[in-house]
């Protein structure tokens, strides 16, 4: 499979997953000096790999019609070059709780905790503006995961898979988060857990992150 074939199977999975709408999302490849990107305008459930757009890390538009959020993506393949992949969509459970100011720092799931570490929510700024890339990509200096408040979430990853599989966790999170205050309870995992956990990372071949079980948040 190609790389656009790539990205353009990965836009489609998020609409089939519920975690954008049809016009929704972007997903991005780094490549060479730049990054291969979905288009903007396009129905998302249609894109093709002839659509994927190319941008280089000066900004400069080489190829096609790049998603209207491409500052977002170039931000943060500039502040972190271990980074090969960037998924950006709005996902319901996460956007919920988020405009419920109920933050995703709490360790719930294991796997979240070592994935996404203690996720932020970024203060609003207007969709595909400068403001808001300036912010996302230095909150990408210490997270692989962010929430764009009022907006939706982005995750980025060494590589394709693993950044939409994050974006998959970040949103299962949310819902069990959802049902278990819906029920009235919600078993935290131990700061001795966290750690154990957060030690994992080199097991799965994650590049090491700084995160600690201060950065959680532990009473709900
Ligand atoms: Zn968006």
């Amino acid at each position: 499979m190609t790389e656009k074939e790539k990205i353009a199977e990965a836009i489609r999975k998020l609409y089939s997953r519920g975690l954008i709408t049809l016009s929704e999302g972007n997903v991005s490849l780094r490549k060479g000096d730049g990054f291969l990107i979905t288009p903007g305008g396009l129905r998302k459930d249609r894109v093709e790999p002839s659509h994927i757009a190319l941008v280089s890390l000066e900004g400069k538009i080489m190829c096609g019609k790049p998603s209207s959020e491409y500052l977002l993506h170039l931000e943060i393949y500039r502040k972190r070059p271990d980074v090969n992949a960037v998924v950006h969509a709005h996902p319901p459970f996460v956007l919920s709780l988020a405009s419920a100011e109920i933050p995703l720092k709490y360790p719930v799931l294991a796997e979240a905790v070592f994935l996404l570490g203690p996720v932020p929510i970024l203060e609003f700024s207007l969709p595909s503006s400068m403001d808001l890339a300036a912010k996302a990509g230095e909150a990408s200096r210490r997270h692989d995961a962010l929430i764009l408040e009022n907006h939706g979430a982005v995750t980025l990853a060494p590589g394709l898979d693993l950044a939409l599989a994050m974006m998959e966790t970040l949103e299962r999170t949310a819902e069990v988060l959802w049902r278990g205050l819906l029920l009235g309870k919600v078993k935290l995992l131990g700061r001795t857990q966290v750690e154990e956990l957060l030690a994992l990372r080199s097991r799965y071949g994650l590049p090491p992150r700084d995160w600690r079980p201060e950065d959680f948040l532990w009473s709900l």
